[in-house]
């Protein structure tokens, strides 16, 4: 245990990234940070993290921003709650905590979006207190060095990772150490070519001597993908001017704009609506495919040929020249569209 946890803060004091996150005690960029890396690669997460410090450089800033002002910064990151759940948060943190990060775990588990893992780090990161980080990076090397099968999706394996990350942890500097084997795991125990000639634990590893990296960490629920058909309906008037609308709860992309949808069964019944619609239409798009962790959409933007735009709109609906749709919050999906479309089709 004792080489285990020397090994991979020496391997860390070496090899770490140097990131701006990792120079601070300060609970603020810590909570920011750990909420962008979620389900985020930090080359993605590191421009987000620090648009998000120059527009609320502290948590009363961040408090008084309106959501779709959050939402606009979030622009292209995904899973969109996690937007919304930081500014609940900060205005929890001004109302319920005086302006300060809670310094104890229960308090921070009961911070929006905040769960075992961000309270672990924020509270080992900023105050030194003695929890374990369990993300898949962790579960990773602890599973192969280990050598443990127990699968991590279920409540058992859960319970005995965190068991054992918790007895690794070294009191005097549990932050040094989360951060180790957190960088460990996505710099060198990697998913699919950890660099096992080179480790420094290599002689301790046991699922390298059993042969058994490939196998672990073991998981038993495989993610069902379920498919989605959109046809996005684009009108444009002489005036330049097009519908857009605001999405609703209850399913992805809620408060991002978009332009009116249908959504089908089948990508057949798409192809039929639009030959209903021919003599309408002036452009489709070829189809976007767009990935979600649970969803594969494949979408279409119907063009359809200037008209009047329809008049009875929906209460989430609302008509605004076209070049102003760039400054509301959209899903990445409607950013491909807008990227790829001729801007003369709207002159
Ligand atoms: S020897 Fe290979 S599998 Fe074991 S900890 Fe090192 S990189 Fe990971």
């Amino acid at each position: 245990m004792a080489n285990f946890q020397e090994e991979i803060i020496n391997w860390y004091l070496i090899n770490k990234r140097d990131l701006p996150w990792r120079n601070t005690q300060d609970p603020y960029k810590i909570w920011l940070s750990e909420i962008i890396l979620q389900q985020t690669r930090v080359q993605q997460g590191l421009p987000y993290y620090l648009k998000f410090l120059k527009a609320f450089p502290r948590i009363d800033d961040f408090a008084q921003a309106s959501e779709q002002d959050v939402l606009a910064l979030w622009q292209g990151l995904g899973y969109y709650s996690r937007a919304r759940n930081m500014r609940k948060t900060a205005i929890q943190i001004m109302d319920l905590f005086n302006g300060e990060f809670p310094k104890t775990e229960k308090e921070l588990l009961s911070l929006f979006g905040v769960g075992k893992y961000s309270a672990a780090a924020i509270g080992s990161f900023a105050f030194k207190l003695p929890l374990a980080v369990v993300d898949g990076n962790v579960y990773r090397v602890l599973s192969r060095v280990f050598n443990i099968d127990t699968p991590i999706d279920t409540p058992q394996g859960q319970r005995a990772f965190q068991e054992l990350a918790s007895t690794l942890l070294p009191r005097h500097t549990p932050d040094t150490y989360n951060q180790a084997i957190m960088e460990f795991g996505a710099l060198q125990c990697t998913p699919k070519s950890p660099d096992c000639f080179n480790c420094v634990l290599s002689t301790i590893c046991i699922g390298r001597m059993e042969k058994n990296i490939d196998v672990l960490p073991v998981k038993i629920k495989s993610i069902k993908t379920r498919n989605r058909f959109f046809a996005y309906q684009v009108f444009i008037d002489d005036d330049n001017k097009t519908i857009i609308q605001e999405r609703g709860p209850k399913d992805i992309w809620q408060g991002l704009y978009e332009f009116p949808l249908l959504e089908f069964e089948s990508e057949e019944l798409i192809m039929n609506f639009m030959n209903t619609e021919a003599s309408k239409i002036r452009e489709v798009s070829n189809v976007i495919r767009h990935k979600l962790t649970h969803q594969l959409i494949f979408a279409y933007f119907i063009v359809y040929s200037k008209a009047e735009l329809p008049n009875d709109l929906k209460p989430n609906q609302k008509a605004m020249p076209f070049s102003n749709i760039h400054s509301l919050p959209m899903s990445r999906l409607m950013e491909k569209f807008l990227e790829s479309v001729n801007p003369i089709l709207f002159a």
